[in-house]
């Protein structure tokens, strides 16, 4: 697409703007790109982009890609934009794309990575092709926004340009199927000890073959549809994986990877959704052109953000904050079932709810039930306590999920759960929180922190 007068004046507005923004002190990473897409509607075609893209897409874990990606080719030397300040739709790549150019439209760098929202396919790739695109996993999300898997498969694949190397999770079969006829490249992690051969979980979005409707059978299944499965019928299987996780030590917190050869890698945490987000990253840092030695030393460093996850010790009590994002009932089981899993007594506080302001709330609580409340009916977990807006809600799925009413404390306010948190034989407390009540979480976090201090000094005196 060519450069005309019109963009040339929208693409000054908008740098304009950005000026103007942060002269006064504001946020400039929204505005001008939102403001360049409304005045010219196909202002990402007409500005140059940077030779290489790097996009990374999929239900779950892509800022935590994108980031781990930056922090490696940030620290090796590599100069790039990014979207990781602003949005993960069209307008908040245009800023990133603006604020990369020069006044004549031409790109000061040559390697962008973009997180991509899903939804926002129709209006990205028609005018941004990426030289790779990762997908980490497609899941139900709030039906609300996301409809169903099928729909959001469908429109990345009829959206995703045919030149672009696809980077995908081998283990999620809907993933897999992503535009057939693209170049791709496959990653994925061998069957652990835990992978079972039935599907615990309410959940399981793609059950029939996609070429012919006859049963799937699965070889193992890890959670949800993730797992490796083939058609009864016909040839529909699991892809051969290109970058396979053969063995995961957790003592010495170390994985291997196998691609052309044998690489061992640091974990950051036991959890297997970090897992397959550092390998999602290893593998297109890889194709890049990267090696062992420029990766693992700058990984290993990572910490997960505090607003994702957080452990510590206050006495005796480990205090372990976790994301669980209301209305995605994937992120909130693979949650439960992380807590369940944990060794020792513990307690759980339930902060999700889908009313909040900022969560654009609906009336919809069906993702409730196909959350896997049953995960926490556990002999390990003594108490669950669950406030806010949905308390109520929450307290009829607890009770559905069979577990004892004397383990539930809930009610409206959240704040005061504290006061009935019974610290008697608990080894570790955790927090599950939605991304709009990160203050909440710290402001909870606190008070049984207080609690358990109190405590410790009674029982000294
Ligand atoms: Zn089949």
């Amino acid at each position: 697409m060519k450069k005309n007068l019109k963009f040339y004046i929208v693409l000054y507005l908008a740098k304009l703007s950005r000026i103007a923004l942060k002269l006064i002190g504001r946020d400039a990473t929204y505005f001008p790109g939102k403001l360049a897409v409304t005045l010219c509607p196909d202002f990402l075609g007409r500005i140059d982009k940077p030779k290489t893209i790097i996009g990374v897409t999929g239900t779950n874990g892509k800022t935590t890609v994108c980031n781990m990606i930056e922090d490696v080719l940030k620290e090796n030397g590599y100069e790039f934009i990014d979207n990781h300040l602003g949005s993960n739709i069209n307008s908040g790549l245009a800023t990133a794309l603006i604020e990369g150019a020069t006044l004549l439209g031409k790109q000061k760098k040559e390697l962008a990575v973009f997180e991509i929202d899903e939804r926002s396919s129709v209006k990205i790739y028609p005018y941004i092709t990426p030289t790779y695109l990762v997908c980490t996993n497609l899941f139900r999300d709030s039906l609300k926004r996301n409809a169903h898997t099928e729909f959001i498969s469908s429109i990345l694949s009829n959206n995703i340009p045919s030149q672009t190397t696809l980077i995908l999770n081998g283990d999620d079969l809907i993933v897999s199927n992503l535009s057939p006829n693209n170049n791709r490249i496959y990653f994925g992690i061998d069957r652990l000890k835990t992978d079972t051969d039935k599907c615990e979980n309410i959940v399981r979005d793609i059950t029939v073959c996609p070429k012919c409707d006859s049963k799937l059978e699965y070889d193992f299944v890890r959670y949800n549809h993730i797992g490796r499965a083939h058609c009864i019928k016909c040839n529909f299987q699991s892809p051969k994986i290109n970058y396979e996780v053969t063995n995961i030590d957790f003592e010495k917190m170390q994985m291997t990877i196998k691609s052309k050869s044998e690489e061992k890698y640091d974990l950051i945490n036991n959890n297997i959704i970090n897992i397959y987000n550092m390998l999602a990253t290893i593998t297109v840092l890889k194709e890049l052109g990267l090696n062992q030695e420029q990766i693992n030393p700058i990984l290993k460093k990572q910490k997960i953000v505090d607003t994702r996850y957080s452990k510590e010790k206050e006495g005796n009590i480990e205090i372990i904050t976790q994301l669980a994002k209301g209305m995605n009932p994937i992120a909130c089981s693979r949650a439960f079932d992380y807590v369940r899993k944990e060794e020792g007594n513990k307690a759980v506080f339930i902060l999700l709810d889908d009313l909040h302001e900022a969560a654009n709330s609906s009336e919809n609580i069906a993702w409730h039930y196909d959350t896997d409340y049953e995960f926490l009916n556990s002999e390990s977990i003594k108490q669950i306590l669950t406030g806010g807006a949905r308390y109520l809600d929450t307290y009829v799925r607890l009770q559905i999920a069979q577990i004892p009413k004397e383990k539930i404390v809930h009610q409206r306010e959240e704040t005061t759960l504290v006061d009935k948190l019974n610290l008697k034989g608990i080894d570790k407390i955790f927090i599950l929180h939605d991304l709009y009540s990160i203050d909440l979480k710290n402001q909870l976090k606190k008070k049984v922190k207080d609690k358990i201090l109190e405590q410790n000094k009674q029982t000294e005196n």
